[in-house]
């Protein structure tokens, strides 16, 4: 018998997950029953000998809610990689290179987040925006600001979205402009450790919806004396940590030049490195690298749009998933200006697809791309969910019991937007296909954060 005290919410309908990477399992009118803690307690198939009484029990305790024929269920989106404060700045200066990009719009956009009440204004959009997209979870870069940084945090509590969000830390007068740097390494120190506690003891985050993630922006924007600091912070608070890794030729030989390192090394060398570590891009790795990532168990943040930007390089995705890296994908707002993760999920295939057929008319077809580099919607489909859980050791992405509830509804039928489903024509896998390639947010129609419905 069910408990039926038990169950905050009991959902029936077609959904679609994806447990085994690179393969989708689609339910039909499957069954999904969550506790009141937003947990997800039990998950039948319509094939299950239970199905049939678990069902009738649900009805007859009205505690059904049915989706309708073209309404698909899939584990909410994740967007490692997002920097809030740029969400001004989406769409702008993508001619530029990265240096004088981040120093002629980004430096003095996030500057301007002492103002409480823009970054209010902005936070609150950002994270609306993202949750429309069907990004449940999302790992958020914001300012040095710390004040501004904690509205961010409360901005995502009371909106209902699972988010990590981190206050930048950057110090080294070299590469960082006088009027946006942190004026030296104790008091860096001293206002992340207070973002740290007043993140955690937010009023109704007792639950940890929102966390602090210790966040050094990149190798080049900080002293080394910073970085162990912050190390330091990550081994004592057991956080999370999130930062660019290897991103493009710059970035990597920025760190062979200086400490004649790799960013993996130096990471690693300063205690930022661990199993709970966001590396974002790591275009750039050695095998030596993608080994320490594999055995600290760390994750990356593959933001396919924005590496055609800033990357200088094509991220070898196919190799990484080869070696059971864990992948979860990123915006990137602002080095990529879309804020959708299914969109992330489809650049990550047709990226693929360019470095496997190559680019060059000049050269022999057989010469001009990288043998069986491609990824399949499948796989993108993985990253954007399951994966995303994975990097950041969360229970999520997948629907199984004990995982949290975080989930979205896709529907078809609706008059705007460029999702059209036939019955006739289009199986299971042609579905989650046209879902990846052509959802908008006019098609995302619900969306449920830890059991709550937030859209
Ligand atoms: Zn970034």
């Amino acid at each position: 018998m069910l408990d039926l005290d038990n169950i905050q919410l009991a959902i029936q309908g077609d959904s679609y997950h994806c447990p085994i990477k690179g393969e989708i399992e689609f339910n039909p009118n499957g069954l999904i029953l969550v506790d009141h803690a937003g947990d997800i307690i039990a998950t039948y198939r319509q094939d299950d000998l239970q199905y049939i009484q678990v069902l009738a029990q649900l009805q007859h305790a009205n505690k059904l809610q049915v989706l309708n024929k073209g309404q698909y269920l899939l584990p909410g989106l994740v967007d490692l990689h997002c920097h809030a404060s740029q969400w001004p700045q989406a769409g702008k200066g993508l001619d530029l290179p990265l240096y004088d990009w981040l120093q002629n719009y980004t430096f003095p956009l996030e500057n301007r987040y002492q103002d409480n009440q823009l970054a209010t204004a902005v936070y609150q959009d950002v994270s609306q925006r993202l949750l429309a997209n069907g990004t449940t979870s999302a790992v958020y870069f914001a300012s040095i600001y710390r004040q501004s940084t904690e509205l961010l945090a409360k901005a995502c509590l009371s909106i209902g979205q699972r988010a990590f969000v981190g206050k930048i830390n950057m110090d080294n007068p070299e590469q960082c402009p006088d009027y946006y740097r942190e004026a030296s390494v104790a008091d860096a120190i001293e206002d992340t450790e207070l973002f740290i506690h007043n993140v955690q003891s937010l009023h109704g985050n007792q639950a940890g919806l929102v966390k602090p993630v210790i966040t050094p922006r990149f190798v080049p924007s900080c002293s080394h004396e910073l970085l162990k600091a912050l190390g330091g912070l990550v081994q004592q608070h057991d956080l999370h940590m999130q930062t660019h890794c290897s991103e493009s030729d710059w970035a990597r030989d920025y760190s062979k030049q200086h400490y004649n390192m790799t960013d993996i090394e130096l990471y690693a060398e300063t205690g930022l490195l661990n199993h709970k570590s966001i590396l974002a891009h790591s275009i750039f790795l050695t095998q030596s690298d993608i080994t320490t990532i594999k055995q600290v168990d760390a994750g990356i943040a593959h933001c396919p749009l924005s590496n055609m930007f800033f990357a200088n390089a094509a991220m070898p995705a196919r190799e990484l998933l080869n070696q059971d890296i864990h992948i979860g994908l990123g915006s990137d707002i602002a080095g990529a200006p879309t804020p959708s993760i299914f969109r992330s999920a489809f650049d990550a295939v047709s990226h693929s697809r360019v470095r496997e057929e190559g680019v060059s008319i000049y050269l022999s077809a057989e010469q001009r791309g990288i043998a069986n580099s491609r990824i399949s919607f499948n796989e993108a489909l993985w990253m954007a969910t399951n994966g995303g859980g994975k990097v950041l050791k969360e229970k999520i992405g997948i629907f199984a019991p004990s995982f949290h509830f975080d989930a979205i509804v896709v529907e078809a039928k609706v008059q705007v937007g460029n999702l059209r489903i036939w019955p006739e024509f289009d199986s299971p896998q042609d579905v989650i296909e046209k879902i990846i390639a052509l959802a908008q947010p006019e098609n995302v129609s619900k969306v449920w954060v830890q059991g709550k419905q937030v859209i």
